[in-house]
């Protein structure tokens, strides 16, 4: 290998860098994309190529890549108070007041937050929280977590087994106790005739089979993304909310809404269950919380887990959880400064009024004899590609084909994620129209040369 190969960015990055979630055929072959920064929406590599970057990094960096209120609230508070912990009854100032500003914009009249580094922290958190309570209420064999195939809810072991995709097999996960209902994509999922609310009551169906068969009295808890994020964005099929929320009520089983996509504006309003109308008992936040700036997730329960929590530590005296960075305060400083953007910067505005461009974009693309179905919710959307438009085959697994696609995007300055035989699109929240046509131009250009060398 001549030396200044050897030396590069990307064979450096291929030595001491283990890559997670990433294709390594491809990676061997293109080299990893190294970056060193951004501006607005745009992100820049080491050559000083730039990139439009349609998935807001991983969802999260809706306020783009040099927000500078994020910069400078970040900034002030590591010049304040750069670090401390929420344990032994102490905590900084900025995560009081970020408890209560989650509780305010939360869908909740009351609450209580938790804080960790990730969402996937948040999940885990929050099984534990649902363990320790069911314990502590004197129904400790209320175990068992329900999810759906597709789900994405993070990667420790417990969240990773909350998620429904296949790969984590390789890891023996799911732990067992996780089981995973039906994904309730009616595209692909619905059945020969079937409509869309039949499929919608046979989702509400399984779901009432399902307690039956393990027992009400074992399971703990239900989560579900309003709209699922890394599963290819899946928008529920209609009702589906309104028809399971009767049943996991019926049988005292919470419901937590995985919002570490959806909350915080992606899909036109500040949460995901506002946006397809149903009530959580808790809600799970992350990625958006901090726009990106900083790890964090969150788990807000409504008032009457919260409650109930409460009175379960105080009869243990104390609920014995937390990371070290739980409640950092420069996180936190950040992640109110976030929602203050989000929220009255116009922002949440933007998703709103750039959604319908963004659904006529997609819906043109779709128009291609190898596009199936389109789906989006706000500014999280999804093209799916197929071999045969009719019977919704799909292409051979080998071709990967959405792999192509997104590398034919990356030669023209466009990031966009493959998922499936999907290609997802989540642009930050400060896009403009005009960078919405060079989305759309490059993503079209991409799918015509991909599809002339597959079809
Ligand atoms: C990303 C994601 C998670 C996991 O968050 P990490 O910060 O990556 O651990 C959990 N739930 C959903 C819906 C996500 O999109």
């Amino acid at each position: 290998m001549p030396e200044d190969k050897a030396n590069s960015w990307e064979s450096r990055a291929d030595a001491h860098s283990l890559y997670g979630f990433t294709d390594l055929p491809t990676i061997h072959q293109r080299g990893a994309v190294v970056l060193t920064h951004g501006k607005g929406p745009y992100i820049y590599d080491v050559h000083g190529r730039e990139y439009l970057d349609a998935n807001s990094g991983l969802w999260n960096m809706v306020a783009g890549f040099d927000h500078p209120g994020l910069i400078a609230a970040a900034q002030e508070q590591y010049a304040r108070f750069p670090g401390y912990h929420a344990f032994f009854g102490r905590m900084s100032d900025q995560t009081v007041m970020l408890s209560e500003k989650l509780v305010e914009v939360s869908p909740f009249q009351d609450g209580k937050v938790f804080y960790t580094n990730s969402g996937s922290e948040a999940n885990d958190t929050m099984v534990k929280i649902l363990w320790f309570l069911h314990a502590a209420e004197g129904n400790p064999q209320r175990r068992k977590i329900l999810t759906r195939v597709n789900a994405y809810h993070g990667v420790t072991a417990v969240s990773a087994s909350m998620t429904g995709k296949p790969y984590n097999s390789v890891f023996g996960l799911p732990l067992p106790g996780f089981l995973h209902l039906s994904c309730p994509h009616y595209w692909r999922n619905g059945a020969e005739g079937e409509s869309e609310a039949e499929f919608t009551a046979r989702m509400a169906a399984e779901l009432e089979e399902v307690i039956a068969r393990e027992g009400a009295d074992t399971i703990a808890g239900f989560f579900a993304e309003p709209v699922m994020g890394a599963g290819g964005v899946i928008v529920p099929s209609e009702g589906y909310f309104q028809a399971i929320l009767p049943v996991l009520r019926r049988h005292g089983i919470p419901m937590i809404s995985d919002e570490v996509i959806c909350g915080f504006g992606r899909t036109g309003n500040t949460w995901g269950c506002e946006t397809y109308g149903f009530m959580p008992d808790a809600i799970i936040s992350s990625k958006n919380l901090t726009a990106g700036f900083f790890p964090m997730g969150a788990v807000i329960l409504g008032p009457e887990l919260a409650e109930r929590v409460q009175r379960a530590a105080e009869a243990v005296e104390e609920f014995p959880h937390g990371f070290t960075a739980s409640g950092h305060p420069v996180g936190c400083a950040i992640a109110l400064k976030a929602i203050d953007v989000v929220m009255n910067e116009g922002l949440a505005e933007n998703v709103r009024s750039l959604t319908p461009k963004f659904e006529a974009g997609l819906a043109k693309l779709a128009d291609h004899p190898n596009i199936g179905e389109w789906r989006g919710k706000g500014l999280m959307g999804a093209l799916e590609a197929v071999a045969d438009k009719a019977t919704k085959r799909p292409f051979d697994g080998k071709l990967s084909v959405s792999e192509r696609i997104a590398n034919a995007c990356t030669d023209q300055g466009l990031i966009c994620r493959p998922l499936g035989q999907a290609i997802v699109l989540a642009p930050p929240f400060i896009l403009t129209e005009a960078q919405m046509d060079e989305m759309f131009d490059k993503l079209g250009r991409a799918l015509d040369k991909v599809f002339a060398e597959v079809a």
